[in-house]
């Protein structure tokens, strides 16, 4: 299989030009061409005979589109292969303030939460730093945006798998997005979520990368939490409000509580009272969603009504809630409805 070029650094680039005997400032004009989304053959500022003989080796595509479904409500799902055959998913939301992308991290998930199509296989492997970097910069070329008028211009890492499961490439993935001479993605405009895995929290306060923080809390104590999160057995609700504090006095950076309402699970008003009880003492804010359907898992979202009486009692006790919208769910591209697809 050719190298994929994506992820590569500048000065990676430059040995590589070299070695095929092209001068260094042709790693430039490679890295924006890349930063674009070009395929090599359209790099048509690079000498012809230059870039067949990088073709041979390399390959300028991480992601490419196999199919794209729009929403009623704007929503893009994008069916993106990956240069082994894999597919995976993203989706494009529009919002007032710009479009954000939703990327994958992994292929399948190990997490196996009760409610998620996303580990219905479990995992079948790591998305490298430079496929999830691809996943961007594919949607941006597709959207009309370039590198200085970006089209995308907030990134969430709540697709299929774990972000903290795969952590090193997670974070070089945060790094080059940041980069001025690449996509220049503030990590202020970006937002990770993680089921629960603490010592990735850990990692990133070390490591400075100072993202919008979000846990998928989704239960108020920890027998409910177990039945629904395999997770919750090796990190639980203490834990996880504990890291969530951590995060906090690190960064100054409130955090955000994911609590998908599962009806007859997690959504009495009592579990509203555990929960404010849980956040309280520190900034943070409370985002509600009913689940949304996923058929193989046979759970039921909460009705609205009930929703928006969960959400008025956090408010009655000083917690920071909204409910959030869900979007592209005809197209199975809202949350916890993204999965592994295969080539057929
Ligand atoms: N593994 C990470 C990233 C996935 S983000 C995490 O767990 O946070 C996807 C979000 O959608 C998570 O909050 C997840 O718990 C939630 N989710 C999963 N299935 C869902 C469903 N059927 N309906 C609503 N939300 C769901």
């Amino acid at each position: 299989m050719k190298t994929c070029l994506i992820g590569l650094k500048i000065e990676k680039l430059a040995e590589i030009v070299t070695s095929l005997g092209e001068k260094p400032f042709r790693a430039k004009q490679l890295y924006e061409g890349i930063m674009l989304g070009k395929e090599l053959e359209e790099m048509t500022n690079l000498p012809k005979s230059f870039i067949s003989a990088l073709s041979e080796n390399y390959t300028a595509q991480g992601v490419k589109i196999v199919k794209k479904l729009t929403s009623k409500d704007g929503t893009q799902k994008y069916l993106f292969a990956l240069n082994d055959g894999n597919v995976i998913e993203s989706v494009v939301m529009e919002y007032k303030y710009g479009k954000t992308i939703c990327v994958s991290t992994q292929v399948g998930c190990r997490m196996n939460c009760a409610f998620c199509a996303s580990g219905l296989d479990g995992l079948v492997r790591n998305l490298t730093a430079g496929e999830i970097l691809s996943e961007v910069i594919v949607a941006n070329r597709d959207n009309g945006g370039n590198k200085d008028k970006r089209a995308i211009t907030n990134i969430v890492l709540m697709g299929s798998g774990e972000p903290f499961d795969n952590y090193d490439n997670v974070a070089e993935f945060l790094r080059l997005v940041n980069l001025k001479d690449s996509l220049n993605v503030s990590l202020r405009n970006v937002s990770l979520s993680t089921c629960g895995l603490t010592e990735g929290v850990d990692k990133l306060i070390e490591d400075g990368l100072f993202v919008t923080l979000t846990f998928s809390l989704h239960a108020a104590d920890d027998e409910t939490r177990n039945k629904i999160m395999p997770v919750n057995k090796s990190h639980d609700i203490a834990d996880i409000i504990a890291a969530a504090k951590r995060y906090f006095n690190a960064s100054g950076r409130r955090v955000i509580f994911e609590y998908s309402m599962i009806a007859g699970v997690n959504d009495d008003l009592k579990a509203a009272d555990k929960l404010a009880e849980l956040v309280r003492g520190f900034p943070s804010h409370v985002n509600l969603i009913a689940l949304n359907y996923v058929k193989e898992r046979g759970l039921k979202g909460t009705d609205r009504s009930k929703v928006k009486a969960f959400c008025d009692r956090l408010t009655e006790k000083g917690v920071s809630a909204t409910i959030r919208r869900t979007m592209g769910e005809d197209v199975d591209g809202a949350c916890g409805q993204l999965r592994r697809k295969y080539l057929g």
